[in-house]
């Protein structure tokens, strides 16, 4: 019954197949996207859009004057609350196919007087008057929502032939309801709680999906080839702990590197993903993975995106090594050919135990005579192909332990979507004890003179400051389209400074629009202390570390998303001086609120996904929830949990959902992912 293709006119066949509706069963897996009341004949306002559930009394169809215009169709309708008169136009058929008894949902416009103007109608089943609300679907040009909700009805039989793909005894021990019932509570539930429950159960199902196509992946990367266990007992990263850090790991630090040792000990390659915003010590947790490798005497490397990065990591591991001898190398684009033609040599012979670089590390010609470590930096910058290059450096049939890392804060929920794959360790500790800026949401006029004259004492005390320039309009910064108007702006706004609140001082522009010299020359006067206020676009956002900067005034803040305020803010108060952040915006914001109430970029992200929810969509894309057509996140948390939890057990028991009462599932994983020995770890 599921199989038969959906019986309908040419035109509703085309909306039909716009939406991806081809047979009674996808008609059936349609579910709604809402529920609207329907509203009774006596309550309806003049004006009013709104559905109708109601009984044809008498119909006929009357001649319209106008030329080229055919005939109308005029129905006595009513429900139990009293009779309308309800107008269909150019469909003079209707009048023989709505025989009075016949009941319909009419969807239209209440225009007053006893006269509904009919938009779209059908047949229903539904007794008129017991219920309250129906459903409502997404529609397409050609096929309404109304026309949806009737042929529903006339499916509801074929609900019987739904096939389930959750086991029988997964369903037993979860309670979870059989997949129609589920989809029967969801189209024609008499009341909204059970319609919630319909969804649950999809929802679930739909999370349970993801989590077994994560973890059944993961399983086969875990079979597919071993990694070298690195078990035996420290010495140099022990040596290197004791006597060269000249500081003491946190307690994230610390909890990652036991789990790290213990990890690495085993034939299991590490998948693990570290997250941490810059300066949690991310670097520090990833050389003591790397320094395992080595003082078993095989090899380690660190890939990041950027040639900036990789040099900044390479100093970093130099200067983290102290005295240990570590051989070290950087391999990068622009590293000149004699160089690397001598780090190549030297990765092939294993003289050369730890490497830093970018894309370059995988590149063909680049041999390691035993690569036993890989960090991956900033992992979602990487293609799946790069880390399956990175993959097959390991020596032949061996996979490399690896660590992924992150700066990135996501969601728990989010992160358990996306990176379900990977073991995750999150670094929230600040390691020194550098206090946050003070946050302070600034409005109207008298505030905002207070804002320029805290700017001026920083100065005349000789701190330095940014003035950060607003977007545009919400949003651009994902298109990139606009960062001319933002350099237009900036450019406005450093002329009005410059001649007026802050004319006693030495201001320097920075935006995305001048040439790679004049940035340089910009961020050289002001970190050299030559300029005391710089008026910049976000462009600030990376790399920019002044100490001596303590205030930062941002202009529309509301205008920016959380998590990039976040980051913007994270330049100054890198110092010994406090510091202060200024967020011009409305005081009833709550993502500008948040701020000024929390300094963890953790909870900062958990924070803007709840308000995400609630429609102050701003700012930086936020992907993972979006694949769902019913679970949302983060209010599906318990679901998600719940979910997790039974596709761990399944894949522990089957890892490859082998077994024949889990062949369905495996089908229907096939169907949405594709075959799931086809990807590696795509984190
Ligand atoms: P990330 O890679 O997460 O941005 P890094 O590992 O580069 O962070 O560390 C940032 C800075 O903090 C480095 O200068 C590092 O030496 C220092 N650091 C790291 N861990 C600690 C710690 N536990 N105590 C003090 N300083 C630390
Ligand atoms: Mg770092």
């Amino acid at each position: 019954m599921l199989e038969r293709p959906l019986d309908l006119t040419k035109k509703a066949a085309e909306g039909a197949e716009a939406l991806g509706l081809r047979t009674v069963g996808d008609l059936l897996e349609h579910v709604p996207r809402a529920r609207r009341e329907a509203r009774t004949v006596a309550a309806l306002a003049p004006g009013e859009t709104a559905t109708v559930l109601v009984e044809v009394r008498s119909i006929a169809a009357r001649p319209v004057r106008r030329r080229g215009m055919r005939p109308l169709v005029e129905a006595t309708v009513a429900d139990a609350t009293g009779p309308m008169a309800a107008t269909f136009f150019n469909q003079p058929w209707l009048a023989k196919r709505y025989e009075p008894g016949t009941r319909l949902v009419l969807h239209g416009k209440y225009e007053g007087r006893g006269r509904f103007r009919v938009a779209n109608h059908a047949t229903t089943d539904e007794a008129a008057a017991s219920t309250e609300e129906v459903s409502h679907y997404a529609a397409s040009e050609g096929l309404s929502s109304t026309q949806i909700l009737s042929l529903v009805a006339a499916a509801r039989p074929a609900l019987r032939d739904v096939v389930d793909v959750l086991p029988a005894r997964l369903r037993a021990r979860a309670g979870l309801a059989a997949r129609d019932a589920a989809l029967e509570a969801m189209h024609f539930g008499a009341d909204p709680a059970e319609v919630e429950s319909g969804r649950e159960r999809l929802a679930f199902e739909e999370l349970l999906l993801v989590q077994l196509a994560l973890l059944a992946r993961r399983s086969r990367e875990d079979t597919a080839a071993a990694a070298v266990a690195l078990g035996d007992a420290p010495s140099l990263t022990e040596r290197w702990l004791r006597h060269e850090l000249p500081f003491t790991l946190t307690g994230d630090q610390q909890r990652a590197v036991e789990t790290l040792r213990a990890e690495l000990a085993g034939e299991r390659p590490t998948q693990r993903l570290l997250m941490g915003e810059v300066g949690s010590g991310k670097t520090v947790v990833a050389l003591f993975a790397m320094l395992r490798a080595v003082e078993h005497g095989h090899q380690a490397a660190l890939m990041a995106p950027t040639e900036t990065l990789a040099e900044q990591h390479f100093a970093t591991v130099q200067r983290l090594l102290g005295g240990q001898s570590v051989t070290l190398g950087l391999l990068t684009g622009s590293t000149p050919a004699a160089r690397r033609a001598e780090l190549l040599a030297r990765l092939a012979s294993g003289e050369c135990s730890l490497v830093v670089g970018t894309h370059a590390l995988i590149e063909e010609p680049v041999r390691f005579r035993s690569l036993a470590v890989a960090v991956v930096d900033e992992q979602h910058r990487f293609g799946v192909r790069q880390r399956t290059a990175l993959h097959g450096k390991a020596p032949q049939g061996r996979a490399p332990h690896v660590l992924h890392m992150t700066a990135t804060p996501i969601p728990r929920t989010l992160a358990l979507c996306e990176y379900g794959d990977l073991d995750q360790t999150r670094l929230r500790e600040r390691p020194r004890e550098r206090r946050p800026p003070a946050t302070h949401v600034v409005s109207g006029e008298r505030e905002r003179a207070r804002a320029y004259e805290r700017i001026a004492e920083e100065v005349r005390a000789g701190r330095q400051a940014f003035v950060v320039c607003p977007l545009v309009e919400a949003g651009e910064l994902e298109d990139g389209v606009s960062t001319a108007a933002q350099a237009r702006a900036a450019t406005e706004e450093f002329e009005r400074l410059r001649t007026g609140e802050l004319r006693d001082f030495r201001l320097v522009l920075l935006h995305g629009q001048l040439s790679h010299r004049e940035k340089q020359a910009a961020m050289a006067a002001f970190a050299g202390g030559d300029a005391d206020v710089l008026v910049a676009t976000t462009v600030i956002e990376v790399g920019i570390d002044v100490p001596n900067a303590t205030i930062m005034l941002i202009e529309n803040a509301e205008r920016f998303g959380i998590s990039q305020l976040h980051q913007l803010r994270g330049r100054v108060g890198r110092g010994e001086h406090d510091s202060l952040c200024l967020l011009c915006g409305p005081k009833g914001s709550a993502r500008l609120r948040a701020l000024g109430g929390h300094d963890d970029g953790f909870e900062l992200a958990e924070i803007d996904l709840r308000l995400r929810k609630e429609g102050e969509l701003v700012g930086t894309r936020q992907s993972g929830a979006s694949q769902f057509q019913l679970a949302r996140m983060p209010e599906d948390e318990a679901l998600l949990m719940s979910a997790r939890g039974c596709a761990e057990a399944l894949i522990a028991a089957d890892p490859q959902l082998s077994q024949p009462e889990h062949a369905l599932l495996a089908d229907r994983l096939a169907a949405l992912y594709g075959e799931i020995a086809a990807h590696p770890i795509a984190a």
